[in-house]
């Protein structure tokens, strides 16, 4: 199958809502898997076309951060160090099953890592093209898989759009652009009312880059509402990086669509998006929620690394700025039950991780 049109595959993200159509039902759930494809029944993909590495299912801990208990799901845990795997598994399921042989993406990091180790396991070529600039451990973790590496001078842009040219021969096997994407990250959603005996926590705070996981709970949680399975949708609280908040300037001025910013930087690299593509579905699902937009610093991200550390939990610095933002937006937003997550694994941050501790001595 050859790469179809952008504006296509971003079509088929609405075509996939209708293949999802059918209402949620908690009797389907294949309880005999203990991963997120227990859901298949509610996934573009059957169980027998699953490329699977055991993935999802993770721990939703109940962990004290600053005096109130938060149930933070430890997305860290996953095969290759964060929750992408949820994408890249329904993603390459799908592009194994259609017959693709060879896929293209392109990534600063853990979506390049995710579709390096599934393409892999699914026997499938791929290219990953990243920013010069990216952690070598990230760049060790993609080439281990077998995956053909290509470095690209320049920003995040300058390495997308090297990549979609080189799509155009291939498959986009994107995060950002390819709808099949969301439908793996949609059963974070489903494992939190699962795990919470099917009740909706008040407040989901996230990570807000691309949108992989706002747009996926948003399609996660709104299923299960309007299947009458939950009694309401959370409030999402979406997470950016202060020197790189495109969504957060346009929502604060009541704009649908994202405002032109220069970015600076940041600790946060995994949420540092300029210009992401489905900005003005991120809007809007924030806004159907009754949510907000945060943004942190790095001290603040500083800080709230030290929080879970500290406890024990060994998170990357992007992973941090989720967990400064539930902290502010507990100053903002009223609710109950919060549900926040541990994104990426900080095995991979190391040099950052060092400069932070060195800094202090
Ligand atoms: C990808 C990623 C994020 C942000 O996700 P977006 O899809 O860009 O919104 C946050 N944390 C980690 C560790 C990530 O890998």
């Amino acid at each position: 199958m050859r790469n179809k049109d952008l504006k296509q595959q971003t079509l088929e993200y609405y075509n996939l809502k209708s293949i999802n159509n059918e209402g949620f039902n908690v009797g389907l759930i294949d309880l005999s898997l203990n991963s997120m494809w227990r859901y298949h029944h509610f996934l573009p993909i059957g169980i027998q076309d699953a490329i699977t590495m055991g993935e999802g299912l993770t721990p939703l801990l109940k962990v004290e951060l600053l005096n109130k208990k938060i149930f933070v799901k430890q997305e860290q845990l996953f095969p290759t160090g964060s929750y992408k795997d949820r994408g890249a598994s329904v993603l390459m399921s799908y592009a194994k099953k259609m017959g693709v042989t060879h896929v293209v993406q392109d990534s600063s990091g853990n979506a390049g890592c995710s579709i390096a180790a599934y393409a892999a396991n699914a026997n499938i070529a791929c290219d990953i093209f990243v920013p010069a600039d990216t952690s070598k451990a990230k760049l060790a973790q993609v080439r281990a898989y077998g995956a053909n590496l290509i470095l690209v001078d320049g920003d995040r842009e300058a390495t997308a759009a090297t990549a979609l040219l080189a799509a155009q021969n291939s498959y986009y096997a994107s995060h950002c652009y390819n709808p099949l994407f969301l439908q793996g990250t949609k059963t974070f959603a489903y494992e939190v009312c699962e795990q919470l005996g099917w009740k909706s926590p008040d407040v989901v705070v996230l990570p807000a880059g691309n949108g992989t996981l706002v747009l996926g709970c948003y399609i996660g949680f709104k299923h299960l509402y309007e299947s009458n399975v939950i009694p309401k949708i959370p409030k999402i609280v979406a997470v950016q990086a202060e020197n790189c908040a495109p969504l957060y300037h346009a929502w604060k001025q009541g704009l649908q669509e994202p405002v032109k910013i220069t970015s600076g930087y940041t600790l946060a690299e995994g949420i540092a998006i300029a210009d992401p593509i489905r900005a003005k579905e991120m809007i809007n699902a924030v806004n159907n929620t009754q949510g907000i937009f945060v943004t942190v610093n790095d001290d603040e991200i500083i800080q709230a690394l030290k929080l879970c550390t500290s406890k024990g939990f060994y998170i990357e610095p992007t992973s941090a700025a989720t967990i400064a933002g539930l902290i502010k937006a507990q100053e903002i937003v009223e609710g109950e039950t919060w549900v926040t997550l541990f994104s990426g694994h900080g095995l991979k941050s190391t040099e950052k991780i060092l400069s932070i501790l060195d800094a202090d001595n």
